[in-house]
C-alpha cells in the first residue's frame, strides 16, 4: 500500500474526555474535568424548534452557509451589521476554512500560547506554519504587542486569536485588544478570532474584536452555539467575515462540509431569538462554580492558580508537585479518580486545565481529592 501523505493525531481534549467517560461507564468513580462541554440542558425553544422542523420534514440540504433567516437572527442578536454571516457545523470547520483560505504553504500564522489544542493542526493542515508566541505568565498569559512584534516576519500572514482563552480562562481587556488590532494593521495581517466563550465572562466587561471598526476589514470572527446555548453536539457555529474572504470560506465550506445541519440551525435561531434569560442563567451558574472551586484550589500546597475571568477553566501550575504534567494527570486519575487535561495539550507543559463543568458538590469533592493527592504524592516513591 502506498504511504499516507499525512497523519493527523486525534484531538487530545476529545480523546481524554472519551477515556474518562469510558472509565465512568465501566463503573469507576471518576470526576471528569477534562472536556470543555456545558453540562446543562439547551434552551427549551431550541428543542421545540427541532421538533417542529422534523414534523415539517426539514431534513434536506440547505444553503452551504445556512439559511437567510438564521443569519438575520445572528445579526440581530450580535448587532453585527457589517460583513457576511456564514453558518457551519460548529466553530471548528469555520476556523479551519478561514485558515485554509487565508493561509497556505510558506505562510506563518501567529498563535498566542498556551492555545486551544486544535489550532496548530488546523494551521498545519492548511500547509502553513504555526508560530507560537508565549503569553506572559506574570500577566494572565496574555501576549503583548512587543512579543508579537518579535515573532513577526514578512512570512507572517495571520494571527489566530482566542478570547476568552481556552485553556487559561483569560479575558483580554479593551486596551490589550487595541494593541492586537494595531499590530495586525501595522503588518497587514488577517485577524482570525475565536470568541466561542464570549458568553462566559464574569467580573469584567467582554469586548469583542468586532467592536473595533478599524479591525473589520481583516477580521474573521468565529462564534458558536456549542457553549453559549449548550448545543455542542448539534454542531452549529457562525462567523462574520469581509469580502473576499467570506466568499472563499463559503466556497470551501460548500465542498468540505456541504451545509450546516438543517435542524440545528432552527434550534440556534430559536435560541438566538429567545430572551437573554438563558445566557444569564448559564453565566451565573458557571460564575458560582468558579467562585466555589478557585478558593479550594488556591489553598492546595504545590498548586499555583489564579482566578480567571472567563470561559469555564482554571489553569494551574502543578510543577510544585510533579514537573511532568502528563504524569501528574495520570497519577491523579489512577490514585484519586480525577481527570484533568495536561497543559502540554495546549503547548504549555507543567500546567493543568481544570474544566468546572459540574455542579458545585462534585467540584468540591474533586478539590478535596486533589488536595489529598497533593499531600500524598511522592511520599511512597522509592
Ligand atoms: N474554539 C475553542 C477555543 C474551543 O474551546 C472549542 C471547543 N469546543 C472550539 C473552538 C470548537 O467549538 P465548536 O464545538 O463550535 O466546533
Ligand atoms: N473545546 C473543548 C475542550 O477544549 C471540547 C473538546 C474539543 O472540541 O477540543 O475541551
Amino acid at each position: 500500500m502506498k504511504p499516507l501523505s499525512r497523519t493527523v493525531s486525534p484531538s487530545i481534549t476529545m480523546s481524554l474526555d472519551r477515556e474518562a467517560r469510558a472509565l465512568i461507564a465501566s463503573g469507576c468513580d471518576v470526576i471528569n474535568l477534562t472536556a470543555g462541554q456545558v453540562d446543562l440542558p439547551m434552551p427549551e425553544p431550541g428543542k421545540e424548534a427541532i421538533r417542529r422542523a422534523l414534523s415539517e420534514n426539514r431534513t434536506g440540504y440547505i444553503a452551504a452557509t445556512g439559511s437567510a433567516d438564521v443569519k438575520d437572527a445572528v445579526r440581530r442578536r450580535t448587532g453585527r451589521a457589517e460583513g457576511e454571516i456564514l453558518l457551519s457545523a460548529g466553530a471548528k470547520p469555520l476556523l479551519s476554512a478561514a485558515v485554509a483560505c487565508l493561509c497556505g504553504p510558506g505562510d506563518d500564522v501567529l498563535l498566542p500560547t498556551p492555545c486551544y489544542t486544535s489550532y496548530p493542526e488546523m494551521i498545519r493542515l492548511a500547509g502553513a506554519n504555526p508560530v507560537c508566541v508565549f503569553g506572559d505568565p506574570e500577566n494572565r498569559f496574555t501576549v503583548s504587542r512587543a512579543a508579537l512584534e518579535r515573532a513577526a516576519t514578512d512570512r507572517t500572514k495571520a494571527i489566530l486569536f482566542n478570547n476568552p482563552v481556552n485553556p487559561t480562562g483569560t479575558v483580554y481587556a479593551k486596551d490589550e485588544l487595541a494593541e492586537i488590532v494595531g499590530f495586525c494593521r501595522a503588518h497587514d495581517l488577517y485577524l482570525i478570532a475565536d470568541e466561542v466563550y464570549g458568553a462566559f465572562v464574569y467580573d469584567v466587561p467582554f469586548v469583542s474584536l468586532y467592536d473595533f471598526p478599524d479591525a473589520r476589514e481583516r477580521l474573521i470572527l468565529v462564534d458558536s452555539a456549542s457553549k453559549s446555548f449548550a448545543m455542542a453536539g448539534l454542531r452549529l457555529g457562525w462567523a462574520v467575515a469581509p469580502e473576499p474572504a467570506a466568499s472563499a470560506i463559503a466556497g470551501y465550506l460548500s465542498h468540505a462540509v456541504g451545509c450546516p445541519c438543517s435542524l440545528s440551525e432552527r434550534a440556534a435561531k430559536a435560541a438566538l431569538e429567545d430572551d437573554e434569560a438563558f445566557s444569564l442563567r448559564l453565566r451565573e451558574a458557571f460564575r458560582k462554580r468558579r467562585d466555589l472551586l478557585f478558593p479550594l484550589l488556591k489553598d492546595i500546597p504545590g498548586v499555583r492558580t489564579e482566578r480567571s475571568d472567563g470561559a469555564f477553566y482554571l489553569w494551574a501550575d502543578v510543577r510544585g508537585i510533579e514537573p511532568d504534567d502528563a504524569a501528574f494527570c495520570r497519577a491523579l486519575l489512577s490514585e484519586e479518580g480525577v481527570a484533568l487535561t495536561p497543559g502540554s495539550a495546549f503547548l504549555c507543559p507543567g500546567y493543568v486545565r481544570i474544566a468546572y463543568t459540574h455542579p458545585e458538590p462534585v467540584l468540591a469533592e474533586a478539590a478535596a481529592r486533589l488536595k489529598r493527592f497533593a499531600a500524598q504524592y511522592g511520599k511512597h516513591a522509592g
